[in-house]
């Protein structure tokens, strides 16, 4: 991780190189911008290269102990301080180190999604608390500095709370020598002003459509005609652009296995029919419940594709030649059946019923439904 590997945002490298190489360093930059472009893995790099023992034109060097020690984020003098959620009397972030670690070294490009994902986080908005502005400032204040620059990472500093943030605008108005603070936002305005004010800001734009087409291509092997569609409605950001890809492949792949089932159904392989629900099973809850609403989807779609107004039909160019043949199997005798019994096989799902048997049993069922015509 460094400059060369972040998409775009040239303008914004430069100036960072630029105070890297000239020493001029604000002890206090606020990354504001939209999410998805690009903000955490900036500070990433940047934090990198000062804390480098063998910078090369305002770049790590990727050699040095510092550097190896930054290749998972492990560095005695970077610290880091994001939102968790409320578990304990006094919740601390430290104790999600090692998931915050392994989180930024499978991608930089992170977002509350992910990391509510990783913390396991359901309905609540997690927050920066306290507990983390006292434990920083103690760190700040009172352990021996080793020479060279310390620097704190603050991600999402709008969702600080408000204790943590005048806690935190204490350490700002005085901060300690060699500190460097980033803070990384996409809302601003939630940010106490008094905090804002003893920030130099640099304001990061959304990507455009033609930087995601780049990446989409260069790195992720798309063509330009696929990578086209999704960079245009992924409204600037690379982490939805790479989510929608993922969303395709499921959905491809959600698809092939529907079309598989149906096929042995109608064949009335049972055999095969159990093979299908044992890999079925092999997938986690979240995944095979999404799986079950996509075959809600396709068979509502089936059935509506039965009356040819095709401004209603919402399916791939892939989804509807199967339809050709396929609709026809769903009809008004069993369309309400197929579709309870898959919401069933939901219920069940999310009430963590062997999936195996889910499946198989749905799997029995769909042998009749499907010649209910
Ligand atoms: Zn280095």
């Amino acid at each position: 991780m460094n400059f060369s590997t972040i998409i775009a945002q040239e303008s914004i490298k430069q100036r960072l190189r630029q105070q890297l190489i000239t020493g001029q360093i604000p002890h206090a930059q606020l990354f504001c911008g939209p999410d998805g472009c690009g903000k955490l893995p900036m500070a990433l790099a940047f934090a990198k290269a000062l804390l480098c023992q063998n910078p090369k034109n305002g770049e790590a060097c990727e050699e040095c102990r510092s550097c190896k020690m930054l290749h998972h984020w492990e560095h005695p003098d970077l610290h880091f301080i994001y939102p968790i959620k409320k578990t304990q009397a006094t919740p601390l972030c430290k104790s999600y180190l090692p998931a915050w670690r392994e989180e930024l070294t499978r991608s930089p490009y992170l977002d509350s999604v992910r990391w509510n994902e990783a913390m396991q986080v359901e309905n609540q908005q997690p927050c920066i608390y306290v507990a983390d502005a006292d434990a920083i400032s103690e760190t700040l204040y009172l352990a021996a500095q080793q020479g060279g620059y310390r620097v704190v990472i603050i991600w999402k500093a709008e969702v600080l709370m408000e204790q943590a943030a005048n806690k935190l605008l204490k350490i700002l108005e005085e901060p300690p020598a060699h500190t460097v603070f980033l803070l990384i936002t996409s809302n601003p305005n939630n940010i106490l002003p008094t905090i804002l004010s003893r920030t130099q800001r640099i304001q990061f734009n959304a990507l455009t459509p033609a930087e995601l087409t780049q990446v989409l291509t260069e790195v992720h092997g798309l063509s330009s005609e696929d990578a086209l569609p999704i960079a245009r409605s992924s409204s600037g950001s690379y982490i939805q652009a790479v989510r929608q890809l993922q969303v395709n492949e499921e959905r491809e792949m959600f698809f092939d296995m529907f079309v598989q089932l149906m096929r042995k159904c109608y064949l009335r392989d049972i055999r095969e029919m159990h093979r299908w629900s044992e890999l079925v099973a092999e997938w986690g809850r979240t995944k095979q419940k999404d799986f079950l609403q996509y075959c809600q989807h396709l068979i509502r779609e089936n059935f509506i594709f039965n009356f040819h107004q095709p401004e209603l039909n919402y399916m791939s160019k892939k989804e509807r030649d199967f339809s050709v043949r396929f609709s026809p199997f769903i009809n008004e005798k069993n369309v309400i059946n197929i579709m309870n019994e898959l919401s069933l096989a939901e219920r069940d799902i999310a009430q963590n019923v062997n999936a195996r048997m889910v499946f198989f049993d749905f799997a029995l069922k769909m042998i009749v439904l499907l010649i209910q015509k």
